[in-house]
């Protein structure tokens, strides 16, 4: 079993649509084992992207994420971290697999619904970052 950090961006929030992602990720025989609804501040999105800092797009992607709240869960199945990856589909909704979520419900390459770690070392970051090990079940 492998564990995986997403996020339901504030896009999604807004749009009331995080059940229809939380619909898909329950049909694609993952586990939540934590999830809760809580908004960052700019300097704690800013600290979750650090690696992206020196993009151009990472001022207006923090402005984005500490908009309005957001749903974090920690999602466990075999292979999650890939799997949620191709769940989620391509960064660019344009560019997504039909089926994907990203292709179903995002907006723009910046308000794509939905995140996910791309790493085992990046789930290791992303996942303390939110939750502690009592909030995981
Ligand atoms: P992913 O979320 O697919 O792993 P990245 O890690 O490259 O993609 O980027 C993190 C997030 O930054 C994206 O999900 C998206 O919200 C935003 N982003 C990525 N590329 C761009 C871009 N060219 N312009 C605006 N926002 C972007
Ligand atoms: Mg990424």
């Amino acid at each position: 079993m492998e564990r995986t950090f997403a996020i339901i961006k504030p896009d999604a929030v807004e749009r009331n649509v995080t059940g229809k992602v939380i619909e898909m990720i329950e049909a694609g025989g993952f586990k939540i084992v934590g999830m809760k609804k809580i908004r960052l501040s700019k300097c704690q999105a800013e600290g979750f992207y650090y690696v992206h800092k020196e993009r151009p797009f990472f001022g207006d992607l923090c402005a984005f994420m500490s908009r309005g709240p957001v749903i974090a869960l920690v999602l466990e199945k075999e292979n999650a971290i890939a799997d949620w990856r191709t769940l989620m589909g391509a960064t660019n909704p344009a560019n997504a697999t039909e089926g994907t979520i990203r292709k179903v419900l995002g907006v723009s390459i910046e308000e794509n619904t939905v995140h996910g770690s791309d790493a085992p070392e990046t789930a290791a970051f992303e996942i303390p970052y939110f939750f502690n090990q009592l909030e995981l079940v």
